[in-house]
């Protein structure tokens, strides 16, 4: 009774950031779910033989199809702010998640420049859209890929 009544206080006035780091949790880290359903279509297609974390380019893509000159780039969606998920950004400390949010996209606009110099072809593919529907996403990525 005494410890549901404190769990019950201690929770009340921090719904927000709870919300938040549960998102962050989901979205962070190089294996991330999302990452490995969009692998698994993608072989389901024939698309094999790719590199991961390919760091020999600028933004080490999340999957590389080297000789193709192919980068794919799996986003979080609160991280990368995605423009389908539109996330609103969290209440707390809000000058803190705007910079760091304006650095994150302000670098992937300068990988995918870096990469198109370099002659790569960059997709980037946001985890909503992997959760939606990823055997979609391997098919229209195979029919670019395979056919070049
Ligand atoms: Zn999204």
């Amino acid at each position: 009774m005494t410890d549901k009544k404190y769990i019950r206080d201690k929770r009340s006035p921090i719904p927000k950031s709870e919300a938040v780091s549960r998102m962050m949790s989901a979205n962070k880290g190089s294996d991330t779910n999302p990452e490995r359903t969009l692998r698994k279509a993608l072989r389901s297609k024939g698309l094999i033989g790719y590199r991961l974390n390919y760091k020999k380019v600028p933004g080490k893509p999340d999957i590389c199809f080297v000789s193709k000159k192919v980068a794919i780039f799996v986003n979080g969606c609160f991280w990368h702010r995605c423009p389908h998920c539109n996330y609103p950004n969290p209440k707390h400390n809000q000058t803190y998640w705007i910079q760091k949010f304006n650095k994150t996209t302000a670098r992937d606009k300068r990988t995918q420049e870096q990469l198109k110099e370099l002659g790569w072809r960059t997709f980037v593919i946001w985890e909503c859209e992997i959760k939606k529907d990823a055997d979609k996403i391997a098919e229209n990525l195979a029919s670019e890929i395979l056919s070049t």
